[in-house]
């Protein structure tokens, strides 16, 4: 693997340091001082982990995770938390409401964009970068942006973490996963990849649920157990699931931009197909709370419906419908697709666990928790 240094240079890489980019260099060192704790706890070649979040002097919305000879990075484009908060604010001011903030209070008419995600993306429709007129409207949109934010720093963070980079390094020049085929970075494609971006999302969604709902974190057999306050700082746990839907929404939506796919098509991609992902994720969320509450799946199910609300006004805000009409047996092949991810995590579950920088991965065959064992829920 190459070092730092000379992956840089060999790709060509313009880093943006804290005078031109003063925001995201700030919201990265906040994600380290915030998670310095479980950072720690992460190792390289049996030391402490190096790792290094840098900004890419590059406009549109891709992230990559990279697994150096001196250190790991993570790498996010200049352009993301720009288009975060400006897509945030078009949800907010089309009516994103929560038990705190009663919503859409002065930017009335509510904001659109002239197009769809893939346009913004082009650069053929243009996002409002102005604050909205309300202050609590937009400090609830920044709210949003960071927990997108954050869902996007966790995923690559589970990249390198659960030793998918170094798992795709075993037969490629570079250990290295691109969120997006920008052609600036070769993309490996197929399901054991999907199977990848699979358990990443998984990771990520968890760690932004932990954000938003702040659940007291017990550990029953090393599985993980929540016990979920009335109130916190985002309001009550509906109103988390708005925050978590509202900012994973967003990301799929730029996410998916660019994949024209069909469900059913078997060719070969880096990612879940778009409609599927953000059906994965909604599951991933009641398979959270049900597993990890000890709710049965139908309560989970209900006590999370808030996260799919924001949607509704994220599709109000692009002009051109970001979304892709789902056949009605979507659900079968959302499930069917999942078993296929299962069936392959089992099959890759050994040489990630050697190459994995600590903790533990979900387990290579879901089985109940410990706590709950009379549930049905696995994980
Ligand atoms: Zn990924």
């Amino acid at each position: 693997m190459p070092t730092f240094e000379k992956f840089i240079e060999a790709r060509r890489l313009v880093i943006c340091d804290a005078n031109a980019e003063p925001t995201l260099v700030g919201l990265l060192e906040e994600f380290e001082t915030i998670n310095a704790g479980t950072l720690k706890f992460y190792r390289r070649h049996g030391g402490p982990m190096a790792l290094r979040l840098i900004v890419v002097d590059k406009w549109g919305f891709n992230a990559f995770a990279a697994s150096l000879d001196d250190c790991d990075v993570i790498g996010i484009n200049r352009g993301v938390y720009g288009i975060l908060l400006a897509t945030a604010r078009g949800v907010v001011s089309q009516g994103f409401s929560t038990s705190q903030f009663a919503g859409n209070q002065s930017d009335v008419a509510g904001r659109t964009v002239s197009g769809s995600p893939k346009d913004v993306l082009r650069g053929i429709a243009a996002l409002d970068p102005s604050p909205l007129q309300d202050d609590s409207q937009d400090l609830t949109a920044h709210r949003i942006a960071r927990v997108a934010f954050h869902f996007m720093l966790f995923h690559e963070l589970a990249h390198l973490v659960n030793g998918h980079c170094d798992w795709v390094g075993l037969n490629r020049a570079v250990s290295l996963i691109c969120e997006m085929n920008d052609g600036q970075f070769e993309a490996l494609e197929g399901l054991e990849r999907e199977t990848l971006e699979w358990d990443a999302d998984s990771e990520a969604i968890r760690e932004i649920l932990e954000i938003t709902l702040q659940p007291h974190i017990g550990g029953v057999g090393g599985r993980a157990t929540w016990s979920v306050p009335e109130r916190n700082s985002f309001g009550t746990p509906q109103d988390a699931f708005k925050f978590v839907g509202a900012a994973i929404s967003i990301c799929s939506a730029y996410f998916g931009a660019f994949d024209d796919n069909d469900f059913l098509s078997n060719a070969p991609r880096t990612h879940p197909h778009p409609v599927l992902r953000m059906l994965s994720f909604r599951g991933a969320t009641v398979q959270n709370l049900a597993f990890r509450c000890g709710m049965t799946y139908d309560e989970a199910s209900r006590f999370t419906s808030p996260f799919l609300e924001p949607m509704r006004q994220l599709n109000a805000f692009f002009t051109r419908d970001p979304s892709v009409s789902p056949p009605s047996d979507i659900i079968e092949i959302k499930n069917a697709r999942t078993r296929q991810y299962q069936h392959h995590w089992a099959k890759l579950h050994p040489e990630l666990d050697r190459l994995k920088r600590g903790g533990m991965l979900a387990p290579a065959q879901p089985v109940a928790h410990p706590a709950f064992p009379t549930t049905k829920v696995l994980g």
